[in-house]
């Protein structure tokens, strides 16, 4: 059976499947997880390890903690025009977070704005989630590609950076098998 076909198998199968947040890991540390959602005990679990939402609500604490962390963890990086929550991310362009640089000419000059979104839905979840994709999006401001040395800057920045990616998804599958928010206010 071709790859193709299996993907259209897979499609008719489920008309309304969500992306799989896990499919890039390996079954020995992708399935305990969908074994636990579907024994109903992944969400005691995930509290458990992260039992509060952080605070940061509002886009301008958004651009307040990124600024804070890139002046930790990148100072020499360029400067960011703008960061805010985009509650579009997630639904329509199936991103958790983007981060754009646009370069104009005006006059004389060369204006460079650089800007990070973050999907709205990290407004109400662990500071740890957050600190992931932000460190996610920051990182690129340096490298643009998902290769070895990126991962490398994102772990640099935060250590436990693949814990919390892999946390996180496993909360948006159990979202997406129907589990209800855990941190909502
Ligand atoms: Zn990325």
């Amino acid at each position: 059976m071709s790859v193709r076909f299996e993907r259209l198998l897979g499609a008719a199968a489920h008309p309304r499947a969500a992306p799989d947040y896990l499919a890039g890991y390996p079954a020995h540390l992708r399935e305990p997880v969908l074994a636990l959602i579907e024994q109903q005990r992944f969400a005691a679990l995930l509290l458990k390890r992260y039992p509060r939402a952080h605070e940061v609500r509002s886009d301008g604490a958004l651009y307040d903690y990124v600024q804070a962390l890139k002046a930790d963890t990148m100072r020499s990086a360029a400067p960011l025009s703008k960061v805010c929550f985009d509650s579009k991310l997630h639904v329509i362009r199936n991103a958790l977070g983007t981060h754009t640089t646009i370069s104009r000419v005006q006059g004389a000059r060369l204006q460079t704005k650089r800007e990070i979104r973050v999907a709205t839905l990290f407004r109400e979840l662990p500071l740890e989630f957050l600190r992931m994709i932000v460190v996610h999006e920051l990182a690129h401001l340096r490298e643009r590609n998902h290769d070895k040395a990126f991962y490398q800057l994102c772990q640099h920045m935060e250590p436990h950076y693949h814990q919390y990616e892999f946390d996180l998804r496993a909360y948006l599958c159990y979202r997406d098998a129907a589990g209800a928010p855990l941190w909502s206010a």
